[in-house]
């Protein structure tokens, strides 16, 4: 989830002494703020290092470790003199520099994180602020982002915001003693981590509905670090059709895993890699197409919708048409005989033109292939996945709407 922190929220992560791997996580490289926190994260540090009382004093090696760490999170920074005018209007309600703070939350639509109860308090203005007062979250003991889920969140009027979604179930992960972190792709709010509380527990009303595979509807409420799950009913549930099957779960698996690396950013909807991904399970469910074939497909779409379609009716490198016969996965593609580069594969023209069936949707010509293409074809596609997820996708998708 992108959020905007303020230099409370900042500080208190980097004076924690226990890592809090999630809150961490969260802010870094998905943190925007005003450029002025770094005035005030160093004013804040100042005064922690030479206050007179003993007990709040820190250590120069602390400050130098918290000033370290401050430069690791990698904050976008704004300059704010284009919303000066708007900031000068909050003039009644906050002070000028947690007005900008304010205003960047409002402009962006991002949720402002704070524990400063003068923010979260404060009216005048359009923000949502996510209030975590520190004497329900000590810096010193939360490790665990759950033990915040209950945190507040005021939208404008004191609300604690609920919202529904339908989402495809990619991942759990065991939480405490009877609670899991649920990693879902949703409709509308896209990729989203989640807080089953109880579902791990026998009697769980839910616990079931929330398995890998698995198409549900859900109603969930806003949390500080990790939004928490209240309800869940099953719309579909593919992992039927699918666990039982070697080569199905595989497939499942492998969509289920790229689905969560190529959409990468928390809260922000996708809906083409949502409707492709319950696309992809249903008709590998039915089994009406060879599971491979299933899974190349929706690889390919997914990078295609990515924004990362290999060239295969033109030279990736000069863009000439035609069918070129060589394809190098670094240069995106077929590539012709004069771009050619070092290191490319010379596959079967069947093959490319398998390719291009599966990432266009022809399943006559695709159900028709032989398997040594098809062999050939999952290589290049998994070469080529593996290739953008490891160096293009994760930055790109970070390249953040101002
Ligand atoms: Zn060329």
């Amino acid at each position: 989830m992108r959020t905007l922190p303020d230099c409370s929220t900042v500080v208190r992560l980097l004076a924690a002494r226990k890592e809090d791997a999630l809150l961490r996580r969260r802010l870094k490289r998905r943190a925007h703020a005003p450029a002025l926190i770094d005035a005030g994260v160093a004013g804040v540090i100042r005064g922690l290092s030479i206050t007179s009382k003993p007990d709040v004093r820190i250590s120069d090696q602390r400050a130098r470790t918290m000033l370290a760490r401050f430069g690791e999170l990698g904050i976008t920074r704004y300059p704010m003199l284009d919303l000066r005018f708007r900031c000068h209007e909050l003039r009644g309600n906050l002070t000028s520099s947690d007005a900008m703070y304010v205003v960047l939350a409002e402009a962006s639509d991002l949720p402002l994180l704070t524990d400063d109860a003068k923010i979260a308090k404060a009216s005048g203005h359009r923000a949502r602020v996510l209030h975590h007062p520190r004497e329900r979250c000590g810096d010193e003991d939360e490790t665990r982002g759950s033990a915040c889920a209950s945190a507040v969140l005021i939208r404008d009027n004191g609300g604690v915001s609920l919202y529904r979604d339908e989402g495809v179930v990619l991942r759990t992960q065991k939480l405490g003693e009877a609670d899991r972190i649920v990693t879902l792709l949703t409709r509308r709010t896209g990729l989203v981590r989640a807080v089953g509380k109880g579902v791990r527990r026998t009697k769980s009303r839910f616990g079931a509905r929330l398995e890998p595979f698995s198409h549900v509807d859900l109603q969930l409420y806003t949390g500080r670090t990790l939004d928490v799950i209240t309800q869940a009913e099953t719309l579909r549930a593919y992992g039927e059709s699918i666990v039982d099957d070697y080569s199905r779960y595989t497939a499942a698996t492998a969509m289920l895993e790229t689905a969560e690396k190529v959409v990468a950013v928390e809260n922000d909807p996708q809906l083409r890699q949502f409707l492709l991904l319950i696309g992809a399970l249903r008709t590998l469910g039915e089994g009406t197409h060879d599971s491979r074939l299933v899974l190349d497909a929706y690889l390919l779409r997914s990078l295609a919708v990515a924004g990362y379609a290999p060239a295969l009716q033109e030279c990736a490198r000069c863009g000439s048409r035609g069918d070129h016969r060589s394809f190098a996965v670094h240069a995106g593609g077929s590539v012709c005989s004069v771009c050619r580069p070092h290191g490319a594969t010379h596959p079967a023209a069947q093959t490319l033109q398998l390719m291009l069936a599966l990432l266009g949707g022809d399943w006559p010509t695709a159900d028709a292939s032989e398997d040594r293409h098809r062999n050939e074809c999952s290589g290049l596609v998994a070469a080529y996945l593996q290739w953008h997820l490891e160096n293009g996708i994760r930055s790109l998708r970070l390249v953040e709407r101002s």
